[in-house]
């Protein structure tokens, strides 16, 4: 198991950014970790790897937002307000040509398909973070594959 160590905002984005390279239409990304550890930060580096021009920010209060400006469509959930019982029809964005990335995933476990890259981001410090990242399939292994042998990003 891998584990990668940023020391800042700028480096953790970089290496989401690196990630989104290896994207493609469908693929399901799950964001854990405390408040503040730097999810949301993480996504904006995704938008950013997948060329979207729109600013990206937390969508803790509309749940999904939307950005179509990117090589691949991205569907930026946070279910942070979310509980496992409730139906909100996020699973029909799974089925779509984007890619979906969930802060705060654990809170619905029923509704996630099982094919997801799990990422967590934890917090050491003021500055460092340790991210993980575990494959639940075929699809997810192959993106953990291509992070995982690529020099751009240390580990
Ligand atoms: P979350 O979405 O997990 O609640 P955010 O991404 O909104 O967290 O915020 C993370 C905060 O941590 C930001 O204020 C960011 O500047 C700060 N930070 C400090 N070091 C790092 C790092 N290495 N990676 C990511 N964020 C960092
Ligand atoms: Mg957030």
């Amino acid at each position: 198991m891998h584990q990668w160590v940023t020391h800042s905002p700028e480096e953790t984005m970089a290496f989401s950014e690196c990630l989104a390279s290896y994207l493609q239409p469908g693929d399901v990304l799950t964001l854990s970790g405390d408040l503040g550890a730097g999810k949301t930060i993480f996504s904006k580096g995704i938008a950013k790897g997948l060329g979207i021009t729109e600013m990206v920010n937390s969508p803790t209060f509309t749940i999904v937002k939307e950005y179509h400006s990117g090589r691949i469509a991205l569907y930026h959930m946070d279910v942070y307000r979310i509980s496992d019982e409730e139906d909100i029809g996020l699973e029909d964005y799974f089925e779509q040509d984007g890619v979906t990335v969930i802060e705060w995933a654990e809170n619905i476990p029923s509704w996630l398909p099982k094919d997801v890259l799990s990422i967590a981001v934890k917090r050491v410090n003021e500055q460092e973070r340790i991210i993980t990242c575990a494959a639940g399939g075929t699809r997810s292994e192959r993106i953990y594959e291509e992070i995982s042998k690529d020099e751009r990003i240390s580990h």
